[in-house]
Order: structure tokens, then C-alpha cells, then sequence
């Protein structure tokens, strides 16, 4: 899909369904025209101006605050405007079939943001922060989305780009030096900024993926043997949740998985009992699919019983939390495990804040503008490695050969550089009108 620009497009920004107000977008060339042939003429630029809407036909449509917002300083950089209808779907239907009369089409998922990046309002993780911002379903992803949104890894990249750029003009100076005019300073200093960008990309790509943590959730997992209460603690977590608890749709696994906000972050609580237990009842996919998420969890919650021994290799670490159920029956705590009692309550308040802790430490951390995709990782993995080979390269063609195509790596990130493909999926989720 590469929709072209000349085309003037229109489409629904608010929710669907019935609404005090709604708020229809229009970009192109002929926004002007458009709201011309409808307010019987454009307004003073970026001020609402109440305005009686009428169709070409001469029939009045609706009264609506209209905003006329011309390039290039717009959200997609092109002419456009903003109706502010009644939020009734006979009057989004009338403005909606007077906009496609008088010319307009209906516009494309995300082809609103896909025209703001065409036009170079925005980057492509800017626009993948706008993506993640509509997605964000807890706080933690919210800051993160809107962080990336305002140019936060945009930055980053960009800095290192020029660096990149700059080595590259001094490296093809080098070449073009005879051997005896060398000037020895400036291939020290080509090494030495080579060294210190490729440690500086390490550095970020080490990061322990906080970043895509965040923006994909974290998944916890409950084991312990049968009957101590696996279940029930994935069940008393979840129902103190139930306002932002979002059940995973139409799949198998609804049984064993529960969606909770912990810490500001998504984490899905995987009851390895519940997949033990579902046996032939659930289908071999979904266990196989769940077995597969529990082996990739971010935390392990170990659960015990109180005063029962706890299994030898049991302990606390990074990776794993122990919790010794049942407190109600008596039973003694054992050192380094939080005592609760799913049956009462008991704990659980810590529990929950001792998980939350977990989930914050594993997402957030000051400093930098985390990456927060594998395609980010992939290509900043590949642009370190060209810096190092450009770093032993024996021949300066070869090191400039090197620092090419780790700019171009870079590139890639930001969608300067060969990312059609990438344009297509991005934009494609992304809600209509956005
Ligand atoms: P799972 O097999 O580990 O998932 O364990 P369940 O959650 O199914 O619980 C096993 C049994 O222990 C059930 O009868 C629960 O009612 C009971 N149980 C769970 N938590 C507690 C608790 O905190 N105190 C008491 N007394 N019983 C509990």
C-alpha cells in the first residue's frame, strides 16, 4: 500500500457509536477547498470557529466547531481540518457522504500518521510511540509510548547518525591521502570515535529489554506442587484487578492466564496448574502454547504451603520469588518467603507490592530512551557489529564500506532507510482516523 498524497482524505478520529461529540479529520490539498464548500468559508487558522455545516446539495448538515489547520505545520504536515460534529451517526454519515461528494475519500488505517512520517513530521519510532500510546493499557506504557512519541529514541539515533556521518567524511579524507601524508592524529581519532560510538550502542543494547518488556507485558508464572493453592493466589491477584483486568478473548487459554496491572505494567499471571489439570479438556495447542510462555517467564512465583518443608532447590533469586500459602492453618514461614493466605487475605497486600517491585524493576530504570522493539535491537545490533568490523577492517575502503552500512543500519530504525515493508504492517495497525 503507498497511498498517494494528492488525494485529500477524510476519516472518523473518535470511537465509533453514538457520542456527545464527534470529531472527523480531513488532510490533502483540498481540505481548504472543502471546508470552503461547507462553512461557505475556510476560518481564521487553528482558532474553533462555530460553523453550520451544509451539504453540496444545499441541505444543511449540522452545526459543528471547525478547525482549519494548514500546512506544513499540521499533524500529517499537509492542509487539513477537523469537524467537531454532534456525535450522532446520521450526522457523521451526512458529513461523511458530502466530504466523499465534494471529492474526498475515506481514509486508509493509519494513513494519517503514515502521511505525517512521508512528509517528515515524525520518524518511525515516533510513529510506532503514537501506535504504542493508542495501545498503552497501563501507565508505565503510557509514560514509555508517550516518551518515544515526543522524539526520545529519535534523538538518540539521530546523534549517533551525524557521529557516523562525520567519521565517514574523515575516513573517505584518508583514503584519498597518499600513505606519506597520513596526518597519524586524525586515525587515532577515527578509531577512538569508532570505539566510543560502538560503546555507547553496547551499552544501550544491553538494557536487559526493559523497553520491549514494557510494551509487550511481562509474564508471571505460579508453580508449586498440586493443592497449594496455585489457583487461588492467581485468583485473588486478579479479582482486586477486576476494573482493568482485560480477559484474553476467545482462546482455550482464558482458564489459565489472568491480565493484571502490576507496578504500572501489564503481566500476565500463567497458572501452571491450570495446565496440568486442563488435560484433554483444553486443546494440546493451547497447553503447548501457554507450556512455551511459562518457559519464557519473566518471574517464577513459587508457592508453598506454611510449616510444610519447602522443596530443597527453592530459593529466592532474580528470577523467582517464593510464597508460602496458607497462613491461616498455623503454619511457620519459612526464611526469605512472603506468607499469605489466599483464603483470607493475608499477605496479599505485600504480595501484591513485592510483584509490583519485580515488574517495575524489570521495565523502568532511569536514564535513556529504552528500545522498545526487536526490530530496534536487530538493526542497533547490526550497526554495532559493522562498527567493529570497520574497527579491525585493514583496508580504509573496507572501514568505510563498514561505516556505511552501519549508518544505513541505523537508517533502518528511524525509516530513513529501505522500510517499506516495515510502513505497511505498522500503518496497518493502526486504528482508522489516526
Ligand atoms: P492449586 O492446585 O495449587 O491450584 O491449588 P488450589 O488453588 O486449587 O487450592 C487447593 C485447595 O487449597 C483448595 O481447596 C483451596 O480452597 C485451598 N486453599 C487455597 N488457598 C488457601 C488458603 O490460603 N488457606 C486455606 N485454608 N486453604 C486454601
Amino acid at each position: 500500500m503507498k497511498p498517494a498524497t494528492h488525494e485529500t482524505i477524510f476519516a472518523l478520529a473518535s470511537g465509533a457509536g453514538r457520542a456527545a461529540v464527534a470529531v472527523l479529520r480531513i488532510s490533502g490539498p483540498e481540505s481548504g477547498a472543502l471546508l470552503a464548500a461547507l462553512c461557505g468559508g475556510v476560518p481564521p487558522p487553528r482558532r474553533a470557529s462555530l460553523r453550520r455545516l451544509t451539504g453540496p446539495d444545499g441541505v444543511a448538515l449540522d452545526r459543528a466547531l471547525v478547525l482549519w489547520l494548514p500546512g506544513p505545520g499540521s499533524y500529517t504536515g499537509e492542509d487539513g481540518a477537523e469537524l467537531h460534529l454532534h456525535g450522532g451517526r446520521a450526522v457523521i454519515e451526512a458529513v461523511a457522504d458530502a466530504l466523499a461528494m465534494l471529492g474526498a475519500r475515506p481514509a486508509e488505517p493509519g494513513e494519517f500518521t503514515r502521511r505525517a512520517f512521508l512528509n517528515g513530521r515524525m520518524d518511525l519510532t515516533e510513529a510506532e510511540g503514537v501506535a504504542d500510546l493508542i495501545d498503552a493499557e497501563t501507565e508505565a506504557q503510557r509514560r514509555q509510548a508517550l516518551r518515544q512519541t515526543e522524539g526520545a529514541l529519535t534523538g538518540t539515533l539521530r546523534g549517533w547518525a551525524d557521529r557516523l556521518r562525520l567519521l565517514l567524511a574523515e575516513q573517505e579524507a584518508l583514503i584519498d591521502f597518499p600513505d606519506e601524508d597520513l596526518p597519524p592524529e586524525t586515525e587515532d581519532r577515527v578509531r577512538a570515535e569508532i570505539d566510543a560510538l560502538a560503546a555507547e550502542m553496547a551499552a544501550r543494547l544491553a538494557d536487559g529489554r526493559r523497553g520491549e518488556r514494557l510494551r509487550e507485558g511481562l509474564v508471571f508464572v505460579v508453580s508449586g506442587a498440586p493443592n497449594v493453592g496455585k489457583s487461588s493466589l492467581v485468583n485473588a491477584l486478579a479479582a482486586r484487578e477486576v476494573a482493568i483486568v482485560s480477559p484474553i478473548p476467545g482462546t482455550t487459554r482464558d482458564a489459565l492466564e489472568a491480565r493484571v496491572a502490576l507496578g504500572g505494567v501489564p503481566v500476565t499471571l500463567v497458572d501452571t496448574a491450570g495446565l496440568r489439570e486442563a488435560g484433554d479438556a483444553i486443546e494440546a495447542e493451547g497447553v503447548r502454547r501457554a507450556l512455551a510462555r511459562a518457559e519464557a517467564a519473566d518471574l517464577v512465583i513459587e508457592v508453598t504451603v506454611a510449616g510444610e518443608a519447602p522443596v530443597a532447590e527453592q530459593r529466592e533469586g532474580e528470577g523467582r520469588i517464593l510464597v508460602a500459602n496458607k497462613t491461616d492453618l498455623g503454619g511457620a514461614v519459612p526464611a526469605g518467603a512472603l506468607g499469605v493466605s489466599a483464603a483470607t487475605g493475608e499477605g496479599m497486600e505485600a504480595l501484591r507490592e513485592a510483584l509490583a517491585a519485580r515488574a517495575a524493576a524489570l521495565t523502568q530504570a532511569e536514564g535513556p530512551a529504552p528500545l522498545t522493539r526487536t526490530r530496534h535491537r536487530a538493526a542497533l545490533t547490526e550497526a554495532e557489529e559493522r562498527l567493529r568490523a570497520a574497527r579491525i577492517a585493514e583496508w580504509p575502503e573496507l572501514r568505510a564500506e563498514d561505516l556505511r552500512l552501519s549508518l544505513r543500519a541505523l537508517g533502518r530504525i528511524t525509516g530513513h532507510v529501505g522500510v517499506e515493508e516495515i510502513l505497511d504492517t505498522l500503518f496497518a495497525r493502526f486504528c482508522i482516523g489516526k
